[in-house]
């Protein structure tokens, strides 16, 4: 298991409204955000996410206030996000870049059937598992679980990464919390936010990405070539984000005060100072990115 070691003690502690206001980016922001351990907390099957009720709207209103910048990166599939986030439709991608929907709607994806070798694999490798390990079948991809069996993380490793081995260009493995999955090479987070900064109304925008796994870094790295600005949710030793906050409920309370700011007109490009402000979460600076 990945160790979350403390750091806190060489972090410097800022305000949400300094990173995102300061760049003068409030009315030319686009938002890509990941939705497990992001917009939810981790639960311990994928199925158990308790979304909260007032997600889907707070997403459609900041989508509207932003002329559709808002946009979901997420390694679940977009039928699932759709399901949990609906009657909200957001531009994004899912399966880590698999599945890419564009701002005007259309869907760009890869065969399922090129993941049918490693489907059979890890159907027959599975019936030596202990209970409690779940394959989650996301068509492009298959998602390992076993946050419910902690003891097999070595066997699901091994088993996976034999289920892949007979073609390793053809295939990758990503390793989460309690979760490795088997995908088809050539995609990211990374690639898809790249693909949707070509489209109107993200082009030209300053991203700002809320991630929290190690799948999101693509994005983060991303984030950073367009000028953008990147958060890590939770704490990850070796995130390659520019600043951390502490859950989904911070997010949701910054999502939410932009989504005010933009409805209250929000073209001011002055920084707003309201460092004293209670009802805005504590953000650390990455002390990897922070300037010299
Ligand atoms: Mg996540």
């Amino acid at each position: 298991m990945r160790s979350m070691k403390h750091e806190g003690a060489a972090r410097k502690t800022v305000r949400a409204s300094l990173p995102l206001d300061a760049r003068g980016h409030r009315d030319e922001a686009a938002f890509f955000v990941d939705f497990d351990g992001t917009l939810v907390d981790i639960a311990p099957t994928p199925d158990a996410v308790v979304v909260p009720t007032r997600l889907a709207g707070l997403l459609s209103r900041l989508s509207e206030r932003t002329g559709g910048a808002v946009a979901v990166l997420t390694g679940r599939s977009l039928d699932t996000i759709d399901r949990k986030l609906g009657p909200t439709v957001l531009p994004g991608c899912g399966q880590h870049g698999l599945e890419l929907r564009l701002p005007c709607g259309r869907s760009v994806s890869r065969d399922v059937a090129e993941m049918d070798p490693v489907r059979r694999s890890l159907t027959a490798l599975s019936a030596d598992w202990p209970g409690g390990v779940e394959i989650e079948d996301k068509g492009l991809a298959l998602a390992v679980h076993f946050r419910a069996a902690p003891d097999a993380a070595a066997t699901i490793e091994r088993d996976v990464a034999r289920a892949v081995g007979h073609a390793p260009e053809r295939f990758r493995l990503r390793h989460g919390k309690m979760v490795v999955e088997a995908t088809l090479a050539g995609t990211s987070k990374g690639t898809a936010l790249r693909r949707l900064m070509m489209e109107a109304p993200f082009h030209g925008r300053a991203p700002i990405v809320f991630g929290d796994d190690v799948t999101d870094d693509d994005a983060f790295d991303a984030a950073r070539a367009f000028g953008g600005t990147s958060y890590q949710v939770g704490r990850r030793d070796g995130h390659r984000a520019d600043f951390e906050i502490g859950g989904p409920a911070d997010v949701l309370r910054i999502l939410e005060s932009r989504a005010d700011a933009a409805n209250r007109g929000g073209a001011s490009r002055e920084p707003t100072r309201r460092s004293g402000s209670s009802d805005e979460p504590a953000t650390r600076r990455n002390p990897r990115r922070a300037e010299p």
